[in-house]
């Protein structure tokens, strides 16, 4: 099973990095968790964010918010449009179920066959 983290949004937000100082460089990034296996891809509800500094290329742990980096991560989270959760089956999958209720079918057919 190989889960990813897709990046689903970037929001420069023109607070001052509490590492640098500087106010142009700040980012929040938003990845959505996705599971790919052998039969099926799905998209999780599950998103993480970062905020990071492209000046100082550090990442600003939550520890490090002040007060407006929390009001504007609060705000960015209400108007972030994730991408639904869902799991869709992939082709060889169906191929799978396809050929095992043929299998199935078969199998009755021949039963009733005999039977009668
Ligand atoms: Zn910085």
């Amino acid at each position: 099973m190989a889960t990813s983290f897709i990046t689903i949004k970037e929001v420069p937000i023109s607070n001052n990095c509490p590492e640098c100082f500087n106010n142009t460089g700040l980012k929040i990034i938003y990845k959505q968790k996705f599971v790919e296996t052998k039969y099926y891809k799905s998209i999780t509800d599950t998103i993480t964010q970062d905020i990071i500094c492209d000046n100082c290329h550090t990442t600003i742990y939550p520890v490090r918010w002040t007060e407006d980096i929390e009001r504007v991560v609060a705000y960015q989270k209400k108007v972030l449009s994730p991408k639904t959760a869902s799991t869709y089956l992939k082709k060889r999958t169906w191929v799978i179920a396809a050929s095992t209720i043929l299998t199935i079918l078969i199998i009755v057919s021949l039963l009733i066959y005999l039977q009668l």
